[in-house]
């Protein structure tokens, strides 16, 4: 029977995102894999009052259906915190909250492609995003990324080529898988360039508020005068991503329309968390709860970049984020860091990473791959660039 499942369900079936959890450690085993947070810096406690808060406020009517917009005081308090924040000009009523900034991703392929529309991404990109639209089954133009963001003239040149091309998407923050940030000038022309060649801009941003040096830039967002840029946000890196609570804010039009289909997709986010979050905002203070993951995840990323720099062979090159959650290596032309990682990484060394293909949208690249410094703590960080290096070193110098 499994060929009477719809396109979209066969796309990919060794999917994108089951790749990413691949690989088995043993006891010893230290995950540079995952994309978590720590979760040691989760305000459980303090989460848990806001739901007692809400419960006892609400009662029973909070277990009722809800309306798919959620409560307009989270979003009140939403945008005004992107004003704050990002510069961004908003209200209540263009928020859209959603399942995690991954059910935004998916509303915004499902509302803007139809098969082979043209869509460019940075190469590499998050793989969630690719997973999400791969189901639509889009064209994909790359864009190579620079140490400062995406190759704003290789776009031009792509946008004149295929003057179609109906949306980028990008992570300009920390992003994933690289660790890269787009400066404010390839920002401003970004914006330039939609309006010319008349495309959207999906800015996804579930890292900008973690910058270990420096405040976070503008939002691509800010410099939108054509209502061409959706802006997703998410409470999974800053709070705790089992929320699954993340937003959207776009046009009036927009947010409209991508309301309507998220509520033929799940009617609305749940009740209970959107009031605990809520509650959570008005009784803390979010910003000084995310200024105290800072320095730990700091060091995470500082310790992470200084073994690299002492350990790794001259060959091997890695980004040098100052914020996220990842850094991104690159092995000598030749290397497939899948095959590496199945039989010599975690067998000899113990220790995990995502392979580089996968962030791809051609799936065409292989001597790359995701370290995540995040979830590890700095002396596990240590050992497990110690004991990568020296499974390495002997391959790359054969
Ligand atoms: N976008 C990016 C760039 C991400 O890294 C992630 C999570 N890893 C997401 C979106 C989705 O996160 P969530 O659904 O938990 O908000």
């Amino acid at each position: 029977m499994d060929n009477q499942f719809a396109q979209r369900a066969t796309i990919g079936s060794e999917g994108r995102l089951a790749q990413l959890f691949g690989g088995q450690l043993g006891n010893q085993g230290i995950k540079f894999s995952a994309g978590n947070p720590d979760p040691n810096s989760f305000p459980t406690d303090r989460m848990g009052t806001a739901i007692n808060s809400v419960l006892h406020q609400t009662g029973n009517q909070l277990f009722e259906y809800q309306t798919v917009v959620g409560p307009n005081s989270l979003r009140t308090q939403l945008a005004k915190r992107m004003e704050k924040t990002a510069d961004i000009a908003t209200s209540a009523d263009q928020i859209l909250l959603t399942a995690g900034g991954q059910q935004a991703l998916d509303l915004v392929g499902k509302l803007l492609l139809n098969p082979g529309d043209e869509v460019a991404v940075e190469a590499p990109t998050y793989v969630g995003a690719l997973a999400a639209f791969d189901q639509y089954e889009p064209t994909y133009y790359d864009i190579e990324l620079a140490d400062d963001g995406l190759d704003i003239d290789q776009l031009e040149r792509t946008l004149r080529q295929h003057p179609h091309i109906k949306l980028l998407y990008t992570v300009p923050d920390f992003h994933n898988p690289t660790g890269i940030t787009m400066s404010i000038d390839k920002r401003q022309r970004l914006v330039q360039l939609a309006d010319q060649y008349d495309f959207y801009i999906l800015e996804d941003t579930p890292y900008r508020d973690l910058s270990y040096v420096g405040s976070p830039l503008p939002a691509i967002k800010s410099f939108d005068r054509a209502g061409r840029v959706i802006f997703i946000s998410s409470f999974s890196k800053i709070l705790m991503p089992g929320l699954r609570l993340g937003w959207v804010t776009a046009s009036p039009t927009i947010v409209n329309k991508l309301r309507q289909l998220k509520e033929t997709n799940d009617l609305e986010s749940p009740a209970l968390m959107l009031a605990a979050v809520d509650e959570f905002m008005k009784t803390n203070d979010l910003d000084h709860h995310i200024a105290t993951l800072l320095p730990s995840y700091h060091q995470r990323l500082t310790t992470m970049i200084d073994a690299l720099d002492e350990m790794m062979p001259k060959s091997v090159h890695f980004t040098r984020p100052t914020g996220g959650f990842f850094i991104w290596v690159t092995l000598p032309t030749g290397f497939n860091a899948a095959d590496i990682l199945d039989q010599v990484v975690i067998p000899q060394a113990q220790v995990s990473y995502v392979p580089g293909r996968v962030f791809y949208a051609h799936q065409n690249v292989t001597n790359t791959f995701r370290l995540n410094f995040s979830g590890v703590e700095p002396t596990e960080i240590i050992t497990g660039v110690t004991r990568l290096t020296n499974v390495l070193i002997p391959l790359l110098s054969q």
